[in-house]
């Protein structure tokens, strides 16, 4: 069935905006955008047409652009939400968020993932991005991952070895669709447990610009440095493209304000790549991804 067709059976939407559904709160409309809550509806959606897709899990680590994406905009919701916990493993829907994730998980005496606490995303994110931190990353407490390939329309059970996990880096392309994740977890107290994600919340606090619009770290990390690190050190700490400035507080972390626009985003970036490549001689990778058509300012 065309996606045309798929709007009048009401599986599909024309023109949806996307804004509210990242967390720089700015970006444009889905050309085609489907919120699918069951395996079949996620089927007959993703192999309608060959047009563009993109998967928006919560929207935490993309900017879309302010024209919008000509393409389908897919989210997961329903049964891909679901979290069950057998004996030392988790499984949970792509669309689970991680807090959400982290607390379940403690609340049953089930530790190891306390650290998802503090990332504003999904499951299904969290795998593509190999999501880390507190010295920790989704590989390693991944068992495997099903994911739908578009191509094929089959399913796989993917280990972080198949999936090819490493530092913000996984193998999986806009083919691809993370449905679910197994992880392991540890018997954990509690308390511990909480204990352990007040602290985790608390560091956040302190370290990053919390109650602001941003997409966390702007930049992978190049190899033995930080890229927060660079950026200070070439003094581009407040370094504004319109509505959008290098934060004060972090100086990976590009905060939005009311009026600011994705293009500000994406210029900014450019600006701050090119002042710390003339500096430094590095080139900073963005690890925030940009949905839709950027280029010339509009
Ligand atoms: C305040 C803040 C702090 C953060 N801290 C950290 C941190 O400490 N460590 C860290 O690693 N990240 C951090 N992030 C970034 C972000 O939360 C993670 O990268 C997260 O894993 C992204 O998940 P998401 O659901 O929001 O993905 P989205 O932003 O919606 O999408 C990211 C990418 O994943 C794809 N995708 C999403 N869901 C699926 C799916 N089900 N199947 C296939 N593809 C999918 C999208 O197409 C896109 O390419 C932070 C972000 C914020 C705003």
């Amino acid at each position: 069935m065309t996606l045309a067709k798929l709007v009048a059976h009401g599986l599909v939407e024309e023109n949806r905006s996307l804004a509210g559904m990242t967390t720089y709160k700015f970006g444009g409309s889905a050309r085609w955008y489907a919120e699918v809550a069951t395996q079949a509806d996620l089927e007959a959606v993703a192999g309608a047409d060959s047009v563009p897709l993109v998967v928006l899990g919560r929207g935490s680590n993309v900017v879309i652009s302010d024209r919008g994406y000509e393409g389908l905009v897919l989210k997961l919701t329903g049964e891909f939400n679901d979290i069950t916990l057998e004996d030392d493993v988790a499984i949970a829907g792509g669309a689970v968020a991680l807090p959400r994730l982290a607390r379940t998980a403690a609340a049953a005496g089930r530790g190891g993932l306390e650290w998802y606490v503090g990332i504003p995303g999904s499951v299904g994110g969290a795998v593509v991005m190999n999501a880390g931190g507190h010295g920790s990353d989704t590989a390693e407490s991944l068992i495997d991952a099903t994911v739908y390939d578009v191509f094929t329309g089959g399913f796989t059970e993917e280990t972080s070895e198949d999936l090819d996990l490493s530092y913000r880096h996984s193998r999986l392309g806009a083919n691809h669709i993370v449905v679910r994740a197994r992880f392991r977890t540890t018997a954990r107290p509690r308390e511990e447990s909480e204990a352990l994600m007040r602290e985790i919340t608390a560091w956040r606090k302190e370290h990053q610009p919390g109650g602001t619009f941003n997409a966390g770290s702007v930049f992978k990390n190049p190899p033995g440095d930080a890229a927060g690190r660079l950026i200070d050190e070439v003094g581009l700490k407040s370094l504004r493209v319109g509505g959008v400035a290098v934060s004060e507080r972090h100086a990976n972390f590009f905060t939005a304000e009311d009026d600011a626009s994705a293009q500000d985003v994406f210029d900014l970036v450019q600006e701050v790549q090119k002042r710390v490549r003339i500096a430094t001689g590095i080139t900073l990778e963005p690890e925030i991804r940009f949905i839709g058509d950027f280029g010339e300012s509009s």
